[in-house]
């Protein structure tokens, strides 16, 4: 029987730390028969920047889903800290999903707005929250702009701001670069991390890129084939704030050596 999703907001680790997420034991069948995902033991603590790496149906959008609490595992336990509570009210998860899935109807503020609209917040507070979210993601001059006018960098990031504009303590992301252009991507990269840095989120970023996964995270989490369970766990220590130089480094594209050796047994076995 599943412990399904509990909350906690007293949790640490045995150094002392706080856990934001800890998965224990836990599994994904879904109705169709399919296991999806575990076991999988898995602790993020606050404020770090893990990825979750593996192959293409291996179960990473599953473990995402059941630590949004959009999904109940089918055994096992998920523990998601409460939410320490801020101005903008205080919310466990902000979702980034891989498609910027905005309303094509309405403005960029409209869209970044969404979340505080359901959520019932008052205008003069949400307008504030809105305008900040903007800010934070490069777009404040483009409020008023409606989708269809954006570059798909652009729709990625109104994505973003919608995710941060209730201030979570945690933010999820699912493949969300996977589709822009490499010099894009590389700009959304930096911009990640910059946020990242300012504002001390938790991030758990899934990415089937070796080299994506290594470039953003303090630690790499690499999965097996479907069922997706944890084969290795890869630190990535470097002088920060990375940027370029961290790229074009020696030292880069050794720990992405060391990531690809980990991931290649989820690739054997099936065709290319
Ligand atoms: P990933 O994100 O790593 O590509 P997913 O978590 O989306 O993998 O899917 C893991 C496995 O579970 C896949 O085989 C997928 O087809 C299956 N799956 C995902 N969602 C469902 C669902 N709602 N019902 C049945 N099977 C699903
Ligand atoms: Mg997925």
């Amino acid at each position: 029987m599943a412990d399904s999703t509990a909350s906690a907001d007293t949790d640490s680790d045995p150094a002392g730390r706080t856990v934001a997420v800890s998965l224990r034991n836990a599994t994904k069948v879904y109705d169709n028969g399919v296991v999806a995902l575990g076991p999988i033991d898995l602790e993020v603590r606050r404020g770090e920047f893990v990825s979750l790496l593996g192959p293409s149906g291996c179960g990473k959008s599953t473990a995402l889903r059941l630590i949004a609490g959009l999904s109940l595992p089918s055994s096992g336990t998920v523990r998601v800290a409460r939410p320490t509570v801020t101005a903008g009210g205080g919310h466990p998860v902000g979702f980034v999903f891989q498609e910027p899935t905005l309303m094509p109807w309405t403005t960029v503020r409209e869209n970044v707005r969404l979340p505080l609209k359901l959520a019932h917040v008052p205008s003069s507070t949400a307008k504030a929250r809105v305008d900040e979210a903007l800010v934070q993601v490069g777009l404040s001059e483009f409020a008023n702009a409606y989708p269809r006018e954006l570059s798909g960098g652009m729709k990625m990031r109104v994505s973003l701001a919608r995710a941060l504009v209730t201030d979570p303590d945690i933010l999820l992301m699912d493949e969300p670069f996977a589709a822009l252009d490499e010099i894009t991507r590389f700009r959304l990269n930096n911009d990640l991390l910059a946020l990242w840095r300012s504002l001390r989120k938790t991030v758990i970023f899934v990415t089937h890129s070796v080299f994506e996964s290594v470039y953003l995270s303090q630690r790499v989490l690499v999965m097996t084939a479907r069922p997706g369970r944890i084969a290795a766990e890869i630190g990535v220590e470097t002088s920060e704030p990375r940027g370029e130089d961290f790229r074009t480094s020696a030292d880069y594209a050794g720990y992405c050596r060391k990531v690809s050796n980990a991931l290649a047994p989820a690739y054997s076995g099936s065709p290319a």
